[in-house]
């Protein structure tokens, strides 16, 4: 594991939320120091106006360090390249591994493939899914939760930016993954994570536990689907005002990532 410290006083969430016909378009995130407030938000507005939004909202809030919680991007394995349905299979596999029930995975994943949102869209945020019964927990199934004010230090960013490129994973989006996995770790009573991507030419996915660390896939739908999302498992006895507090409000920087192993070439 490599760490590294955090030493500024101040920090600012910047966050990008776009929306086309009333739909979330697009989001993301991050936690900078005032020096990089300028460009951050300039870089999410450009990307947002990108996908011809009709509104993009943009806000910055001011951090304290001392509000900040510091964690672990956790290991990374490239699983074995398969079909996206070979991928759902050993999805489910690594979630029950994880201690996820195998009907709480299969309702989760068929919940994603179907439009997890109420007109059977993709969500804005993540449902959250007992870890048993695979019931849903959010109260709202269009916005979900989500996972916000979340970055990695700079130090980290630059270290695993050289990492995933030794193994061409250079896309932002997975590295944006990777920060929101090590937050929803670290939420109190999560469990694991299941993701795939909305935007129709992004196939990749993931698993992700403690247990499993973070397991990616190269495809975990059909190429040209726009119907992806999140599902965050949680104990049946879990305090879901604290796990969704921590999730939305409680900042948190990666100060530090674990290794990354490929089973790509292996069947
Ligand atoms: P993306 O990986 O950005 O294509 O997002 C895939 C899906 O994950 C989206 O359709 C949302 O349902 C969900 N999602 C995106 N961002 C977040 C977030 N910050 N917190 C929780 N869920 C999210």
């Amino acid at each position: 594991m490599i760490i590294f410290a955090a030493m500024n006083s101040i920090y600012y969430s910047v966050r990008m939320h776009a929306e086309c016909n009333s739909r979330h378009l697009s989001g993301a995130e991050r936690l900078v120091l005032p020096e990089q407030v300028e460009s951050v938000t300039t870089d999410l507005l450009l990307r947002a106006l990108q996908l011809s939004p009709d509104v993009v909202s943009v806000s910055v809030d001011k951090i304290l360090s001392e509000q900040i919680e510091f964690g672990a991007i956790p290991s990374i394995t490239l699983m074995p390249q398969v079909g996206y349905e070979q991928g759902r299979k050993e999805a489910v596999a690594l979630l029950v591994e994880a201690g996820v029930t195998e009907l709480s995975a299969l309702r989760a994943i068929a919940a994603i493939a179907n439009g997890a949102s109420e007109a059977g869209f993709a969500m804005r945020g993540a449902m959250l899914v007992d870890v048993c019964s695979g019931e849903r927990l959010e109260k709202d199934h269009t916005r979900g939760v989500r996972a916000s004010r979340l970055d990695l230090t700079s130090a980290a960013a630059l270290s695993l930016t050289t990492l995933l490129q030794q193994h061409d994973l250079t896309h932002l989006r997975t590295r944006e993954a990777l920060v929101l996995a090590a937050k929803v770790l670290a939420a109190p009573s999560v469990v694991a994570e299941l993701c795939w991507s909305d935007a129709a030419d992004y196939t990749a996915g993931y698993v992700a536990s403690q247990k499993t660390g973070y397991c990616r896939f190269a495809q975990l739908k059909p190429l040209g689907d726009l119907r992806g999302g999140r599902a965050f498992f949680v104990r049946p006895d879990a305090d879901l005002t604290a796990t969704i507090a921590f999730l939305e409000q409680t900042p948190f920087l990666a100060d530090r990532h674990g290794a990354i192993r490929s089973l790509e070439g292996r069947q």
